[in-house]
């Protein structure tokens, strides 16, 4: 992997290159071996000039916000990883009611950023520990709304490596899936369209919301959130709870005893502890339901030849 003309244009862009990263401490999983590289991407032009030097020498890239839905390997990434996180992270009003962020903004600053100018329809988010970019690749949701519902268009860098402005029926967004899942495109920044709502009301909604997540999840152990997809008609924990995989382990991977559609690194966990949980557990559930849990996680290989 040539990667001298990449680090030549991240440096002419004044990004930040990481050397030999260890993946672990930039996902909420809190594993993973150490990737080639980590260049922190500061703009959208940046993020061009980089996927275009990626592209002309075949490098093996990977897109990070905030790594809170990847489960890498124990190996790591073989290749550089692009991440897009707090040096893209403005954040500001477009008229009274639309606000634009860019995608390595968090969520949680997104949604404070609604409440301060009394603007609501992100009350949803509030707790979802992703970036705007990650959010709108997974379409990120939460009690009954979802980045669906508030996102009037994004810009993201194509797959030619033009900038292109994508509206939500371009973005092809449902359950935890958009179209830019399958065309690889990259997101720069988004718009989001909210209404003129009263301070204390959302201020609140959230604080429930808030609430809710901290009784019902186990936040206080690391996770990528909940690991599988609900499968129609069907709620994913009650599944696995039903199968009696509540607590079920592997290694130092875990079912939660607080949620079983959360699996959760109890006792440093390796990537191959989570991997072989998930199958049994879907292994199980189908033989015992006939329903197939998807992983809503990212597995990403540490190879190219595995993806
Ligand atoms: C405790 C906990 C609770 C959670 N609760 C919820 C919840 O209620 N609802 C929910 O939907 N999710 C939830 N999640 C999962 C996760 O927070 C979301 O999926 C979030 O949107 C991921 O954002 P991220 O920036 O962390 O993405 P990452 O994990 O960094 O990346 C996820 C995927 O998005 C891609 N990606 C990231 N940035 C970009 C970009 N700029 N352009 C293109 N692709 C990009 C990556 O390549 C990767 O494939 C939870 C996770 C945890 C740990």
């Amino acid at each position: 992997m040539n990667t001298e003309n990449l680090f030549k244009t991240a440096r002419s862009c004044g990004c930040e290159i990481l050397m030999n990263e260890p993946l672990c401490g930039h996902t909420t999983f809190k594993i993973g071996g150490n990737c080639t590289a980590m260049i922190e991407v500061n703009s959208r032009e940046s993020l061009r000039l980089l996927l275009d030097a990626a592209r002309a020498d075949r490098v093996r890239t990977f897109v990070l916000g905030k790594g809170s839905n990847v489960l890498f390997d124990d190996e790591g990434f073989e290749g550089v990883v692009l991440h897009i996180s707090g040096e893209m992270s403005e954040i500001r009003l477009l008229g009274e009611t639309t606000v634009y962020a860019q995608a390595g903004c968090s969520l949680m600053k997104l949604c404070r950023f609604a409440l301060e100018n009394s603007l609501t329809g992100l009350e949803f988010a509030y707790g979802i520990p992703g970036t705007v970019g990650g959010a709108v690749f997974m379409n990120a949701g939460a009690y009954g709304g979802e980045i669906k519902d508030v996102i009037k268009y994004c810009s993201v860098v194509n797959v030619r490596g033009e900038i292109e402005k994508l509206t939500v029926e371009q973005l092809g967004l449902s359950y935890r899936h958009s179209s830019i899942q399958e065309n690889g495109a990259i997101v720069c920044d988004a718009v989001f369209e909210l209404r003129k709502g009263d301070r204390a009301e959302i201020e609140s909604k959230m604080n429930e919301l808030m609430g809710k997540r901290k009784d019902k999840q186990p936040i206080e152990f690391p996770s990528a959130g909940s690991t599988f997809k609900r499968p129609t008609g069907f709620f994913a924990g009650k599944l696995i709870d039903d199968c009696g995989l509540r607590g079920f382990k592997v290694g130092g991977a875990q079912v939660s005893e607080k949620h079983c559609g959360f699996v959760i690194n109890v006792d440093n966990a390796t990537s191959a502890d989570v991997k072989l949980l998930i199958r049994q557990v879907q292994k199980n559930v189908q033989e015992k339901t006939g329903q197939f849990l998807e992983c809503e996680v990212r597995i990403i290989p540490f190879k190219e030849e595995e993806d």
